[in-house]
């Protein structure tokens, strides 16, 4: 069986301050840290055990994860398991990045994110080029503020046109957007529109539960991050169990990281088997 599992342990802190964010500046004590660290250790050791499947990681933290050594040594383990295909991390990219040298390189990638209100364009700028020299797949992105137009247009300017850039749509702000921004972020990122929808999804299928899941630093499985019951607990005997077809009981679906699972969406035609890193079929950033 090949799985995918978006993985969102204990860590909520952050070392950047964006003013919509919860996580903003939010610091944690070194006991939190470390439960978060060794709840990450023992995902890592059970997926190693489980040779009977194949994973995809996605790591969706609730703040930055690559600052602390446990994620880089994390995604170096993980890279390295033969029951591996890939493992991807959100990240804000502010983290050093000579770590990946130890990775397998074709089993990682990033889903970077250019917080313009928090970092330098520039600085941004040199750590996606850094991540293009080392042979690493990323996507980059950002989320569709109009004040922030003029340095994504820079962006793209800048950023190697092998380089997939996306655009976050601020649904609450999208009814206040003009026909120019809108227009703007599909210029820049012709999936924007894909992204500015509340997707209907009750008694819909979806492949949450099924071929991708959810799971917490306790083990926890949920079918995705936004339906709140649990369906299993990964570290039980038979895990495998809880898996299998059900239909989603929310209204609607509104994040990439859920919708795009919603079968009758086929965005796994959109997106290949780069999906977890939301790197378009078309784009060629594996450089390798
Ligand atoms: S970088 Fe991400 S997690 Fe950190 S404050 Fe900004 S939005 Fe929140
Ligand atoms: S449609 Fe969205 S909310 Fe419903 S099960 Fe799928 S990922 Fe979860």
């Amino acid at each position: 069986m090949h799985l995918s599992i978006l993985y969102r342990g204990s860590l909520i802190s952050c070392n950047y301050g964006c003013e919509y964010c919860p996580f903003a500046k939010k610091q944690q004590s070194a006991r939190e840290l470390s439960q978060d660290e060794r709840e990450l250790n023992k995902f890592i050791n059970h997926i190693e055990t489980n040779q009977q499947h194949s994973f995809s990681i996605l790591f969706t933290p609730w703040g930055e994860a690559l600052i602390h050594p446990w994620y880089q040594q994390g995604l170096i383990r993980l890279t390295n398991l033969p029951n591996i295909e890939k493992v991807a991390i959100q990240t804000n990219l502010s983290c050093k990045l000579n770590w990946v040298e130890n990775c397998d390189k074709d089993k990682l990638a990033l889903w970077a994110t250019f917080h313009p209100e928090w970092v330098s364009r520039d600085r941004y700028l040199t750590q996606c080029l850094e991540l293009h020299r080392r042979n690493i797949s990323f996507s980059a992105g950002v989320v569709g503020f109009p004040r922030h137009k003029e340095e994504i247009a820079a962006l793209r300017q800048e950023l190697p046109s092998d380089v997939y850039l996306w655009i976050n749509a601020v649904k609450k702000e999208l009814p206040n957007m003009s026909r120019a921004d809108l227009d703007f972020f599909a210029e820049i990122d012709p999936l924007f529109p894909i992204n500015t929808h509340h997707y209907p999804s009750r008694d819909r299928s979806c492949q949450a539960g099924k071929s991708v899941i959810a799971v917490d630093g306790e083990g926890n499985i949920r079918r995705c991050h936004f339906i709140r019951q649990p369906i299993g607990n990964i570290y039980d005997d038979n895990w495998e169990d809880a898996l299998g077809d059900r239909l989603c009981t929310n209204e609607t679906c509104h994040c990439h990281i859920g919708y795009v699972h919603l079968d009758y969406l086929e965005l796994d035609k959109v997106y290949g088997d780069r999906i977890l890193e939301r790197i378009p079929v078309g784009i060629n950033n594996n450089y390798s």
